[in-house]
């Protein structure tokens, strides 16, 4: 699974901002002038970048003050910009602290990058219900004003409102409780989750058979004997996709799925209790209309329907790949009428290496790591007329990272840096940071991939890829080109991908296409030695072994955002969050619930996504509609490509994501896509 980490500018966790005054900016830079210049450098020592925090928070707090001071009339000048400026600010703290955090090598950077990124969090969090600065953006006309200032005053006075600030002092003094309390569910949900590992013992090396021969010698027997399986990825993944032996894939489910059991049953209700009271105060019938009413989606009822809607198509592929796995099983097993859910995986995995004879070691050769970067720079370049060029001799934190100014023209989009090799205390997924928002006519967008690649300097022979990593790559720059395309706005809450929360993944996942179709890969997939292009027949088996499942895959993946929906959509005081898990399992699962399992007690998403797992898959209703164009037109085809730059990815924030796909596709988006992959196959 991948994700973005994005300094999401809504409510407690806050906002955006602008410039394009002249008249203001000089006032401006006299606050700003070392914290915000470009060419601050990314490297700092612990001392620095606390006083770095400090003087964002300060400048931010002084700039507040003479927002709220104004005398006489508001106007966009005397209250908007500065404003912006202020926002400006904090997400400069937020974002440096939060990308320090996360990649700087010397452990003491890393806590004072902690400590400021809480700091920022915490006086966003104050600012969002500051009432005196609520009444300032309520105060200023801007009827006359262009549709991107409209938009922007649109949200954020939505996003106060949604802080609660507009409720009496009663209201907002619980409403603070709450959310100071929310946090602390919501870690502690996760670190039960995180602690509660578990383990199945088995008696005999015999009992490993069918998984990989590291895997098996990286499990050897204790002084007893005895061999053991624990619930973490790296043992449970391979054991319950390889593992020939069903008796222990099934006991090693059970166990995986009753993680967090009993413990997290009551954090669980609490989250969901003390998210309904919120959800009242603030005027909503129940959590899930609050968290989707500033989504795409809109309500409740809208993802409700939507949940259905794709279970419906679905269902026909869901039940053809259920019947091929049956069908397997029956080899073994030919009274079978059933797939247990502890099974789909390794009869999955069987179809997939017998029907397709698809081995991921095979393609590694044709993603050198090296190869894979100048392909990804070639084919964005060709399709969005830009060009790459490294920067040299900065001050940054590893070397190993790299910098890269995005030219078009000569007219430079912005600076982005690549750190891209594992090393110890280093961010452990892939994700693309942000830097600095982009504002026009103040400071060019600045962003920063941080992903986890074979690295060409450590490695004996090449640094090669699988292909996931090759997909990951694309899928993070996606989100990067469109914070750099974006990056040109003179709000910031309406630069970058300040997009509602449930289309951000729809440009990155568009992205994906590109490293699936034969013509782009062999633009840059060339074997390290011969140098010959990946060999289509190749390509199409791999896209056979990945499509295999898909229509299981949604249908399953339904069920998850129904469960997600399904606790939050209503008053909890009579709801059994085990009865809801079961319902919905039978109703959108095609493998049966399992007695005596608590999914819910280690389903991550409950807390962070809470009701709206649902995005993951309306992203890629989105994307794949996006796409369309592209299979029209060719993925190649610059014309398509510098439309979809222009409608799409340049305005970042500044229009309802709806509206940028009709300008893309001419029309409104629809399923068809979506549909069409899906049924085919
Ligand atoms: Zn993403």
């Amino acid at each position: 699974m991948k994700f973005v980490a994005i300094a999401r500018w809504t409510l407690s966790v806050a906002v955006a901002f602008s410039v394009g005054c002249s008249s203001l900016q000089q006032n401006i830079q006299a606050l700003t002038v070392r914290t915000t210049g470009e060419n601050t450098p990314l490297n700092r020592s612990a001392e620095q970048l606390r006083a770095d925090t400090q003087a964002h928070l300060q400048a931010a707090d002084e700039i507040r003050q003479r927002v709220v001071s104004v005398e006489g009339q508001r106007t966009i000048e005397n209250t908007l910009t500065p404003a912006n400026e202020m926002w400006l600010h904090l997400d400069s703290a937020y974002q440096e602290t939060g990308l320090l955090a996360n990649v700087h090598p010397d452990e003491e950077v890393r806590t004072a990058a902690e400590e400021g990124e809480q700091l920022a969090v915490q006086r966003m969090t104050e600012l969002s219900l500051d009432r005196e600065l609520y009444e300032a953006y309520q105060a200023v006309d801007v009827s006359g004003a262009d549709p991107g200032t409209q938009f922007m005053v649109f949200k954020m006075l939505r996003d106060f409102r949604r802080s609660g600030v507009d409720k009496d002092d009663a209201a907002r003094a619980r409403i603070k409780t709450l959310n100071a309390e929310l946090v602390e569910l919501s870690q502690q949900f996760g670190r039960t989750i995180r602690e509660d590992v578990r383990e199945i013992e088995l008696d005999s090396v015999a009992e490993l058979a069918g998984l990989p021969a590291d895997w098996i010698a990286a499990h050897a027997p204790d002084e007893n004997g005895k061999i053991h399986i624990n619930t973490d990825y790296p043992d449970y993944i391979p054991f319950i996709t390889f593992s020939r032996n069903g008796p222990a894939r099934k006991a090693l489910y059970l166990e995986f799925k009753d993680r967090g059991y009993p413990d997290n049953m009551e954090v669980l209700s609490a989250l969901i209790a003390k998210r309904y009271e919120l959800a009242r105060i603030l005027g909503y019938d129940h959590w899930a209309d609050y968290i989707t009413a500033d989504k795409m989606m809109g309500s409740a009822a809208n993802a409700a329907e939507f949940i259905d809607k794709v279970s419906a198509v679905a269902g026909p592929p869901a039940q053809r790949d259920y019947a091929v796995l049956l069908e397997r099983k029956r080899r073994v097993a030919p009274a079978a009428t059933k797939v247990a859910d502890w099974e789909k995986t390794y009869y999955a995995e069987a179809v997939k290496s017998e029907q397709y004879q698809f081995d991921s070691k095979t393609v590694r050769p044709y993603f050198e790591f090296s190869r894979v970067q100048q392909g990804l720079f070639d084919l964005t370049s060709q399709m969005f007329g830009i060009e790459y060029r490294q920067v040299t001799g900065l001050n940054l934190w590893h070397q190993d990272v790299t910098a890269w100014d995005v030219y078009e023209g000569d007219q430079r989009l912005g600076r982005f840096y690549l750190d891209l090799h594992p090393r110890p205390n280093k961010y452990k997924h892939a994700a693309c940071f942000g830097y600095r928002a982009g504002i026009e006519g103040r400071q060019l967008p600045q962003s920063v991939l941080v992903c986890n690649f074979p690295n060409p300097r450590e490695s004996d022979g090449p640094a090669l890829m699988v292909h996931d990593q090759v997909e990951t790559f694309f899928h993070e720059f996606g989100h990067l080109l469109h914070a750099i395309f974006a990056g040109h706005r003179p709000w910031v809450s309406n630069s970058g991908i300040n997009t509602e929360w449930d289309f951000v993944e729809a440009p990155s996942q568009m992205l994906e296409e590109w490293v699936w179709n034969v013509e782009t890969l062999q633009v840059f997939a060339k074997h390290y030695e011969t140098n010959e292009p990946i060999p289509a027949e190749m390509v199409q088996r791999m896209r056979g072994a990945s499509d295999f499942g898909k229509g299981l895959d949604t249908a399953h993946q339904m069920f998850y955002a129904a469960i997600s929906l399904n606790i939050y959509n209503l008053d909890p005081a009579a709801l059994d969050t085990t009865a809801t898990l079961m319902e919905m399992q039978d109703k959108y699962s095609p493998f049966d619930y399992v007695e005596g399992t608590h999914f819910q007690c280690n389903f991550g998403h409950l807390d962070g996504y809470s009701a709206i797992y649902y995005t993951y898959m309306w992203s890629k209703v989105i994307a794949k509609d996006l796409f369309s164009k592209f299979e029209e037109n060719g993925l190649l085809d610059a014309e398509t490509s510098m439309h979809y730059r222009r409608s799409i990815l340049d305005p970042g924030g500044s229009k309802k994501a709806a509206e940028l796909i009709r300008n893309f596709l001419g029309r409104d988006y629809t399923f068809d896509a979506f549909e069409t992959w899906l049924s085919k196959g």
